[in-house]
């Protein structure tokens, strides 16, 4: 019968190899994704949920929230937020991007 110290160890393991999995696959992603001071981010109204991650990241200060109107009447709440790009302040470094849970920013040219 597996002990609880070899099952600790065992899932220590895991824990490692997964991360190495993980910071492999965001490294390919990130040199997928084309930046640097010629692009700058976008993003895609539409696909924002207003998670406020993005300008957690932005170490330049180039993304700000603005208040929208909910987009569905069945929900009462009064205001909803979505982020936009302060185009001069972005340096393009695509942070935003890799951060972006739902995919809405994108890098496209100055
Ligand atoms: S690309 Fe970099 S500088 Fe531009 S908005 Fe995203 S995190 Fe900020
Ligand atoms: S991380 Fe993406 S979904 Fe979240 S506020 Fe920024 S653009 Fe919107």
């Amino acid at each position: 019968m597996t002990s609880s110290d070899e099952l600790r160890k065992r899932r220590e393991k895991e824990a490692v190899r997964i991360r190495t999995s993980l910071n492999r696959l965001r490294g390919e992603q990130r040199a997928s994704i084309k930046g640097g001071e010629s692009t700058v981010a976008f993003v895609e109204e539409r696909l924002c949920i207003g998670c406020d991650q993005c300008t957690i990241v932005c170490d330049d200060d180039a993304i700000e929230m603005y208040k929208v109107p909910m987009a569905s009447p069945l929900i009462q709440v009064e205001s909803n937020q979505k982020a936009k790009i302060l185009r001069a302040d972005c340096t393009g470094c695509r942070l935003c991007v890799l951060a972006c849970p739902t995919d809405a920013i994108t890098m496209i040219d100055r």
